[in-house]
């Protein structure tokens, strides 16, 4: 099938989901462990998981164990699509080593966010639908300092074999030098190993003050380096849709196509991480995260006639959460029926 067949047909497929009251992404924070101890790491934030515990502080699951609890989860959300996060994920490749086949037989899209940290097993390479997401976050100086021990001696041997997907995290660190994007652009987009760049900014929490946070200014200069930029890279993935949505991000997590379909959970399957994956309060206004503006752009897509596509799917919105609320009356009613229709009168 074409990818534009594909597409229709997840498309399709999502929005049913969403009519059926089930959020159609699904993010799971599948280890609270983690070698590295990046500065402005949000999955270590205090507020992360709403404050009264963080993740370090929370159960996590290792062996059959996880990989059970992790299918049963697969089995109750049913989602379309699945993006396993941490900690770092690799900490789990055994587990992942049976976990992934499986989701790639169902034919669920799988993305796997790691810093490369520790070799990918070269296996992963064939499976299907799993996009491999490595976050790199700058060149050798700034990212070795930010991110070791996941250094790019290491990424660079890690990733041998396999077809990744570059995930920077532009920083004001960054935006501050001339040229820099630039060169960060040229280097992987020669480098083999890589078929797509994405590149997100920085979001900070409410109120945040700290050295990642990026200004307004700096944020305008980032949004047309990458305009201009993107004609001379192939494997820059940044459509005019998502860099209008950087421009002008939603307001509020309400407002958030993002948050409003997937389901976050942290590393003991039970905690949700509200309201989007950041957890905490993060400043919408700031947003920066590729994941949201991909989804946004495609909400502010005007249809033939002008209708916007994201009013058919606030909508279908309204429809689903009926529909989840209505669902345990109307299992329950349907095992009465059966009761009845089987009990002796
Ligand atoms: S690799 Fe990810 S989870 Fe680990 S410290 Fe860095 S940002 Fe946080
Ligand atoms: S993804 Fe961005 S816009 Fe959406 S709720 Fe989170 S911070 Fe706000």
């Amino acid at each position: 099938m074409s990818d534009r067949g594909l597409l229709a047909r997840d498309v399709i497929h999502a929005w049913g989901r969403i009519l059926a009251g089930y959020r159609p992404n699904l993010s799971i924070e599948i280890t609270k462990e983690c070698p590295l101890r990046c500065p402005g790491c949000y999955a270590y934030g205090d507020d992360h998981l709403g404050g009264d515990v963080t993740l370090r502080g929370l159960a996590d699951f290792r062996g059959d164990e996880l990989v059970s609890r992790f299918m049963a989860l697969i089995d109750r959300h049913r989602p379309l699509h699945v993006s396993i996060v941490g900690g770092e994920p690799l900490v789990r490749y055994r587990e992942l080593g049976v976990i992934l086949p499986r989701l790639a037989g169902r034919g669920i899209h799988t993305q796997l966010v790691t810093s490369a940290v520790r070799p990918i097993p070269l296996e992963w390479a064939s499976l299907r639908r799993l996009q491999l997401v490595v976050s790199i976050d700058g060149l050798p100086p700034e990212h070795d300092a930010r991110r070791a021990p996941a250094t790019y001696e290491r990424i660079v041997k890690h990733i041998a074999g396999h077809q990744i997907t570059v995930h920077c995290t532009v920083t004001r660190q960054q935006a501050r030098k001339e040229g820099y994007l630039e060169e960060f652009l040229r280097t992987w987009q020669e480098n083999p190993h890589t078929r797509l760049i994405w590149v997100s900014l920085y979001t900070p929490q409410k109120g945040e003050i700290s050295a990642e946070r990026l200004t307004s200014a700096d944020r305008a200069q980032v949004i047309a380096d990458l305009r201009r930029l993107r004609p001379m890279f192939s494997k820059l993935q940044m459509l005019d849709g998502m860099l209008n949505v950087y421009a002008q991000p939603p307001q509020s997590p309400q407002d958030c196509v993002f948050a409003q379909t997937t389901e976050c959970l942290s590393s003991d399957f039970e905690r949700r991480i509200t309201p989007c994956q950041f957890g905490g309060n993060p400043d919408c206004s700031n947003c920066g995260c590729i994941a949201s503006a991909g989804l946004e752009a495609i909400g502010r897509h005007r249809l033939t006639g002008g209708i916007q596509v994201g009013r058919i799917f606030y909508a279908s919105l309204q429809v689903g959460r009926t529909v989840a609320r209505l669902r345990p009356v109307t299992a329950a009613r349907g095992a009465q029926g059966e009761l009845e229709e089987r009990s002796p009168a």
